[in-house]
């Protein structure tokens, strides 16, 4: 019963947090989170063309991009539910490489997509380009294309403040562990550590609240998503252990179109030079407490 309580007014605890940080408004308790001005403006660039790309030409018929992205990401992706508008680190690497492939902030529109979706999306035409946490790899290469890395994550663990048996992923044997369907983290987990009881949800958010409500022990992906939970709820839960992978943050792209994955490689080269990226990055996932890194070297890779 006193359990029950308990988690009803740490999920109203949250709930508030969560009309604070959406209300914004002068007068609201303080809230961490993006604030619009401090956020870099990008530089359209109005005569830009793209010819060799596919993906370019028909956004540019249309009048706007459709960017896939996540809406439930602390600091990286998150939508507001009262005005629809998203933010976080993702999405302003999203909004930079659409202002270099000339298109006007307004003309984004952003689509949640999860996980396990991304592939699918980006094959069917319904996104032009994705930003969100999307790990760069071979296999995933085969299906669609990577422009970046503009971000190296590495996979942690989350849990409750309270849990004190679990320090790193080879304490996971027994325990009920979270994490998103079609993650490379679940992957990971399901592979390298059988002896955890993994569950797959479509997103994070699912896993955090199930980590509140005691259904899971543990929540498992990168280390940037979990700290941005962390920092919201820093009574109720913490991240443990060390990074135990490497996951390079790329920006999917239709495979093959290479015009366009090589144009964004040149974006974000220029926006890591001229400082926006440093910005873009202290505006939003920096407030989950990661001080700017170096970004990783571009992977201009060859057409496969
Ligand atoms: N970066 C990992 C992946 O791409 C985990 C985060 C996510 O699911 O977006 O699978």
């Amino acid at each position: 019963m006193l359990r029950t309580k308990n988690i009803a007014a740490v999920l109203a605890g949250l709930l508030l947090a969560a009309l604070a940080a959406g209300c914004g408004k002068e007068g609201s308790p303080p809230v961490k989170g993006p604030r619009a001005d401090q956020l870099p403006r990008y530089t359209v660039d109005t005569g830009f063309e793209l010819p060799g790309s596919p993906t370019w030409r028909k956004a540019h018929r249309r009048g706007y991009l459709v960017v896939g992205a996540k809406e439930d990401q602390p600091y990286l992706g998150e939508k507001d539910p009262a005005s629809g508008v998203y933010s976080g680190f993702d999405i302003e690497i999203a909004r930079m490489m659409a202002a270099s492939l000339g298109f006007e902030p307004k003309t984004i529109r952003f689509r949640t997509i999860a996980s396990a979706n991304r592939e699918t999306a980006l094959q069917n035409g319904q996104i032009d380009y994705y930003v969100g946490t999307y790990t760069i790899n071979d296999m995933r290469k085969k299906l669609v294309g990577f422009a970046g890395p503009y971000y190296m994550a590495g996979q942690g663990l989350l849990v409750r403040t309270d849990e004190n048996d679990i320090h790193g992923p080879q304490d996971l044997a027994g325990k009920t562990v979270c994490s998103a369907a079609g993650s490379t983290p679940y992957q990971r987990i399901a592979a390298d550590y059988p002896k955890a009881k993994l569950v797959a949800y479509d997103t994070y958010s699912i896993c955090v609240d199930n980590l509140l409500t005691f259904q899971v022990d543990a929540v498992t992906t990168d280390d940037a998503i979990l700290l941005g939970f962390a920092a919201k709820a820093p009574d109720e839960m913490k991240v443990v252990g060390k990074p135990f992978s490497q996951e390079p943050y790329g920006i999917g792209v239709p495979r093959g179109d290479n015009a366009l994955r090589l144009a964004l490689d040149d974006a974000l080269e220029e926006n890591e030079r001229n400082g926006n990226w440093k910005k873009a990055f202290e505006a939003t996932l920096g407030l989950s407490g990661v001080p700017a890194p170096k970004p990783p070297p571009i992977d201009r890779y060859p057409a496969n």
